[in-house]
Formats: C-alpha cells, sequence, structure tokens
C-alpha cells in the first residue's frame, strides 16, 4: 500500500489556476485507506472547487489506478466529460497520476502527495515509478516524474549533458526532462518551466512517528 496526504487546498488552487473546468480522478485503492481518496474525498474536493469558482465536468471512482487496462477503460467511457475539462484533477498516488497523464492528452494533476511508508508499488506495468518523495511535483512537470525519470532527480530542468534525447548518464535511457519538456509541449503547458520548483524537503522521505503511530499496531514509544 502507498501512504498518500492530501496536498492543502491553497497548493491544489494555484496548480489549476487558469483552469476553469475540471475533471476528477480519485483512486478508490491505497487512497480511501488513508481517506485521501474513495467517495468521500471525491465529494469534499468537488464542494471545495465549486467554492472557489471552479466548475467540475464530470468525476470517475476507479477501483485501482495503478492498473492500466481498468484505468484505460473506465476513462474512455468518461471522454465527453474528459473533452470538457481544462484539465484532470487526480486523488492517488504519484503512480495513479502518472497513469491518467500517460493515457489522456490532458494536464494531470496531484491532489494528494505520495509518503514513504515502504509500501508496495502498485500494480502499473509501465515505466512509470514514485519515489515517495512527499511532495508531488507532477504538476510541474507535465505528469512525468523529475525524481524517477532524471538520473540526478533534478527538479528545475536538465544538467546540460543531454544529447539526442537521451541522459547523459545512460545513453540507453531517455532524458527524463527531454520527455517532460515534449510532454509539456503536447499539452501546451511550457509556461510551468517558468516557474521554479519548491525546494525538495527530504524529511518528507522520512516516515514521521505520527504517522507509524497511526497506521501501526504496536508501535513502541
Ligand atoms: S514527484 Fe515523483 S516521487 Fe514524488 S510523489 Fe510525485 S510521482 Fe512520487
Ligand atoms: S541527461 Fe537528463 S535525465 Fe540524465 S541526468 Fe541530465 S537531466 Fe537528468
Amino acid at each position: 500500500m502507498l501512504y498518500t496526504e492530501k496536498k492543502p487546498i491553497a497548493e491544489i488552487l494555484e496548480l489549476l489556476k487558469g483552469s476553469r473546468n475540471i475533471f476528477l480522478v480519485a483512486c478508490n485503492g491505497c487512497p480511501e485507506a488513508c481517506e485521501t481518496g474513495g467517495k468521500a474525498a471525491l465529494e469534499e474536493i468537488e464542494k471545495e472547487l465549486k467554492t472557489n469558482a471552479k466548475t467540475v465536468s464530470g468525476s470517475v471512482l476507479i477501483d485501482f489506478l495503478c492498473n492500466k487496462m481498468l484505468v484505460t477503460t473506465r476513462l474512455f467511457r468518461c471522454s465527453q466529460q474528459i473533452n470538457q475539462a481544462d484539465c484532470i484533477l487526480v486523488l492517488s498516488c504519484g503512480i495513479g497520476v502518472q497513469a491518467v497523464s500517460s493515457i489522456l492528452d490532458k494536464p494531470a494533476l496531484p491532489a494528494l502527495d505520495t509518503i514513504s511508508m515502504g509500501g508496495f508499488q502498485g500494480l502499473w506495468p509501465s515505466s512509470e515509478r514514485c519515489e515517495e518523495c512527499g511532495q508531488c511535483y507532477l504538476g510541474l512537470t507535465g505528469g512525468i516524474c523529475p525524481i524517477t525519470f532524471c538520473s540526478k532527480s533534478l527538479l528545475s530542468g536538465p544538467c546540460g549533458g543531454t544529447k539526442d534525447g537521451k541522459c547523459e548518464v545512460d545513453s540507453d535511457r531517455d532524458c527524463g526532462w527531454h520527455l517532460i519538456y515534449e510532454r509539456l509541449k503536447k499539452i501546451g503547458k511550457l509556461d510551468v518551466l517558468k516557474k521554479p520548483a519548491k525546494p525538495r524537503n527530504y524529511q518528507r522521505m522520512l516516515t514521521s512517528k505520527e504517522l507509524r503511530k497511526k497506521t501501526f499496531y504496536d508501535i513502541e514509544e
């Protein structure tokens, strides 16, 4: 299981700046257990968005956003509502956001942060991975994880060593930042590269005592 926490609403609204009509996707797997996904969280975020002058074109609850076939099939059924939306807000771990982003040609933005608990990564059978960094950046990188796709986990652009779209560390590997640039260009969001990424707080990689208490039965004091 991957543990998630909801981002502060101010951060979500900042990600949604310039988008008026939103389509919501929520995972009913791990986030439901953390109370960050499932039906209740979907209803709560919908209310919050409406209070903040946003329109919701539709929503879908999917049992496991890390199951490629399931996600593709369920999103296909919502095509009309998705086409009406400016972007997709996803209530799931980083894998789920990347899954949605890889299927749709629309910005897919994370409403949650994935917290390190040493949990199982999900069932997504593709190259997307989440390192549970605790402060999801996918809203600034076109839904491609800069931590796992860039060999140096750079947050603010390429290192300068990239050549012909390949990584200088391993020429068999695509440069993560080349992929991010191409993806942002495709969805018309290159302007987000002008915003500096929030510095990484490595403490978010550690499981806090409070969280361990909340999630394990027999933690010692
Ligand atoms: S930025 Fe990457 S590692 Fe961090 S939570 Fe998002 S998907 Fe996971
Ligand atoms: S070449 Fe690209 S993927 Fe490789 S380390 Fe530099 S920025 Fe990261």
